[in-house]
């Protein structure tokens, strides 16, 4: 009887990007002692050697193509088909804007209709994979309704903390996938703050933004997939709307592996933050050049993603901002309702208000020559418009 292949997956182990601890990655683990997230590290020479990026033709559209580069939870892959999105050129949209090479990436395509399902997808099957039998976490919207179905999926309970605000077809969506929703008064920042006060008491594992190392591997497949999808010839600029800041990380990791996998040259992307006018700490430390992000008062915006006051993973995202040469822009809301009626009526796509903020912050761009008329741009629309009824009526 022939013996299956072990399919090679090229994972070290965890490395604290902040004072240098190094994990093996065999166990149930948030954080570093010291308070920093974590990040997954792989062998990188070995699988240069091994691993041609011709190899990824031919395999199955979702972001486990990429599995060698991923955690490995063995049989407990838990997959409702996220990833390998539509790169879509976007050339009246372009037109309009005065960009001759302008691509979107559709991420409403992924289950549960936001990128969100990416993280969850590999967090969620790395914590059934390693023993964890109840989640929970804070979200604003989209990383809830991801949660929930992927826990409902591996059978694990979830519990989830959302702001007392929070529209209602995410809810809804989290409850018919059998999640425990908790509405808490405040913000993202305030549902963190309960959800940790009951953690140690119910064997809860926490799977809060970067308090897990997986999630951002996750997310990190949109860096894979736009190198892929445009010929392993990086774009010139990546527009991102910034809460937590995971995509911006994952994709700035991303670019790096595939640079030492020999897939990509070194020429990397400009990546561009965007947030809203009313919750804008990265902008701000940004533009003031500090290393971390103070946390932002009252914020407000419709943008339920980027109603993030502070982000415990501030250091890598200002970190990849400036690595990249790239800048952080804020844009209003009103701004973000008149992006997401362009980008539907030009392109076809219903986006969420935070995929509405990338044409806003292009057109300023543009307008002061940071991004040029041929320069290659992806703007990441990074969540159906479906759930933000409120966005969507003017
Ligand atoms: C969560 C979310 C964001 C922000 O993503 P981060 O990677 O946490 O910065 C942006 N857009 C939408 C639709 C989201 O749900």
């Amino acid at each position: 009887m022939s013996v299956p292949a072990v399919p090679a997956n090229f994972f070290a182990g965890l490395e604290c990007p902040r004072c240098g601890a190094w994990l093996d990655g065999q166990s149930l683990v948030g954080t570093c002692a010291c308070g920093s997230p974590l990040l997954a590290r792989y062998r990188l020479e070995e699988a240069a050697t091994a691993l041609p990026r011709e190899a990824l033709a031919a395999r199955e559209p979702t972001l486990w193509r990429y599995h060698e580069m991923l955690p490995d939870p063995g049989a407990h892959r838990i997959c409702l088909g996220e990833g390998f999105t539509p790169l879509l050129p976007a050339v009246t949209l372009g037109d309009e804007l005065g960009l001759s090479r302008l691509y979107l990436k559709d991420e409403a395509l992924n289950p549960t209709g936001s990128f969100k399902a990416r993280g969850m997808a590999t967090a969620v099957s790395m914590a059934k994979a390693l023993g964890a039998t109840r989640l929970a976490l804070p979200s604003a919207g989209n990383a809830g309704s991801a949660a929930a179905a992927y826990g409902a999926r591996a059978g694990l309970a979830v519990d989830l903390f959302l702001p007392e605000s929070t529209p209602v077809p995410f809810r809804l969506e989290a409850e018919v996938t059998g999640a425990r929703v908790h509405l808490i008064p405040g913000s993202i920042a305030d549902c963190g703050a309960a959800l940790r006060k009951r953690t140690a008491g119910f064997g809860w594992f926490d799977l809060s933004t970067l308090r897990e190392p997986y999630r951002l591997e996750g997310k990190k497949t949109m860096g894979y997939e736009i190198a892929e999808q445009m010929g392993w010839q990086l774009p010139d600029v990546v527009v991102y709307p910034t809460g937590g800041g995971t995509g911006l990380i994952g994709m700035w990791k991303a670019f790096a592996e595939m640079e030492a996998l020999g897939w990509t040259t070194a020429a990397r992307p400009r990546m561009v933050s965007v947030q809203a006018e009313g919750c804008a700490p990265i902008v701000r430390a940004f533009e003031r050049g500090e290393e971390t992000a103070a946390p932002w008062e009252d914020p407000r915006t419709e943008a339920s993603g980027l109603r993030v006051p502070s982000a415990i993973g501030d250091f890598l995202i200002l970190r990849a901002i400036r690595e990249s040469g790239g800048t952080a822009v804020a844009v209003s809301d009103a701004e973000m309702r008149a992006g997401i009626r362009r980008i539907g009526r030009t392109e076809g796509c219903v986006t969420a208000p935070e995929g509405g903020a990338t044409v806003a912050a292009v057109q300023r761009l543009l307008a002061c020559g940071w991004i040029r008329p041929d320069d290659r741009v992806v703007l990441f629309l990074t969540g159906t418009g479906l759930k933000y009824l409120e966005s969507l009526t003017g």
